[in-house]
């Protein structure tokens, strides 16, 4: 992980002030996938990949933000600060500003370092690790203080409102409300949550397929509409399903003949990935390992096949780790459409997993593919 020491005199030489720390993961989904904005379940863990952010007062009224991974500063002025995204790594920590201000806090002027080794776009979150690093460090420097889940809630709607992409709440919450050797377990409909310990065991084993196909034919918002037309259907019937988490199996049975059969495969994709969300939790919790990894190969199934949210490239990382030593599940996580895919591994058997998965994904699709070996870290703190 990048080191906050070597923030720190960077910051230092930039700025000419001491700065404040701090530091918010990335996150791997578990199980889970396109449940959140039905109201439903998921189970992320935060991950040691994160991003830092060091802070310092100015007084000359101007917020500057300089981002080490582009090796690029921004200047605006505290009072007037832009309204609108301009589609710049900038739109994210100004997003979160516009939000405190809406929320009635004075923003001061500052000076604000970033720096992430989150792989960027990859489906590992390196945007929610970026806002709520953002918001607590800038919260911090105003002296105000929001619990781990509204601070979650600012920079959701940071993400929706100014940024423009439509995500649920798990990124951002699995990053403020992460816990060390946990998975979370996250009620989206009220953001109650429950912690399913990882055994020591259990390694996460994070496969960058290196693809992400563009979803030019605007595939995200297609299915979340056809997930909305399912839920219409169900809810002609069932006026007290409000979203898809509220339906059941059943439902499917009874009034999926009246869905198109797209809006039908989406639905069973969602109302199945919730039960088994929770399943997972339970079985994490008893350390049923192999229930488990029998329900995220449901899950990758349900999201391949039904939602049709995989791809050639990310079905293959998961066909070839099934027989591998030591993988007790594996599936696609995030968003989809490639990306990476999560595989639980015995900690002993994780290197020599790693590469052999490697050396068959490379052998299959001519790509050299990224693999990870983490462990579920904490969520966003600041950094003494
Ligand atoms: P993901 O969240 O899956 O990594 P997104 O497309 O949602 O992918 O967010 C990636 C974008 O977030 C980057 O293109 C960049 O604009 C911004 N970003 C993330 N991390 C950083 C960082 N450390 N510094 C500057 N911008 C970042
Ligand atoms: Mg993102």
């Amino acid at each position: 992980m990048h080191d906050p020491k070597v923030l720190r005199t960077r910051h230092l030489a930039r700025f000419q002030a001491e700065p404040a720390l701090f530091v918010a993961p990335g996150r791997v989904n578990l199980i889970g996938e396109h449940t959140d904005y039905a109201e439903g379940f998921v189970m992320p863990a935060a991950i040691d990949f994160a991003t830092l952010a060091a802070i310092s007062p100015r007084t000359d009224g101007k917020v500057v933000i300089y981002a080490e991974n582009y090796s690029e500063e921004r200047t605006f002025d505290a009072a007037a600060l832009p309204a609108k995204a301009s589609k710049h790594w900038s739109d994210y920590p100004l997003g979160v500003l516009a939000i405190l201000a809406g929320e009635g806090n004075k923003i001061p002027g500052f000076s604000l370092s970033l720096w992430g080794d989150v792989p960027l776009g990859s489906g590992l979150s390196s945007s929610a690790a970026l806002e709520v690093t953002t918001a607590l460090a800038v919260t911090s420097l105003m002296g105000v203080h929001y619990p781990g889940p509204v601070l979650a809630r600012l920079c959701q709607r940071s993400e929706n409102e100014f940024v423009g992409s439509s995500c649920g709440i798990m990124d951002q919450f699995i990053s403020a409300n992460g816990a060390e050797d946990h998975a979370l377990l996250l009620d989206c409909r009220d953001l109650s949550f429950k912690l399913a310990p990882i055994p020591a065991n259990v390694a996460l084993v994070i496969a960058n397929t290196m693809v992400q196909h563009a979803v030019t034919g605007g595939e995200y918002t297609s299915r979340r509409a056809e997930v909305e037309e399912a839920c219409a259907v169900i809810a002609r019937h069932r006026p007290e399903v409000r979203f898809l988490r509220d339906a059941t199996p059943a439902d499917l049975e009874k009034w999926g003949s009246e869905m198109t059969p797209n809006a039908l495969k989406r639905a069973r994709h969602v109302i199945t990935e919730n039960l088994r969300t929770v399943a997972a939790a339970d079985a994490l919790i008893r350390h049923d390992l192999v229930e488990l990894g029998r329900l995220m190969a449901e899950a990758h199934k349900s999201y391949s096949h039904d939602f049709e949210g995989s791809c050639v490239e990310a079905d293959a990382m998961v066909e070839l780790a099934q027989d591998l030593p030591g993988l007790i599940g594996a599936r696609l996580t995030g968003g989809g459409f490639g990306g990476c895919t999560i595989n639980l591994v015995e900690r002993s058997q994780a290197p020599a997993f790693a590469e052999a998965l490697g050396a068959r994904y490379a052998a299959k699709t001519g790509i050299k593919p990224q693999i990870h070996i983490c462990h579920a870290s904490g969520g966003a703190h600041r950094i003494e």
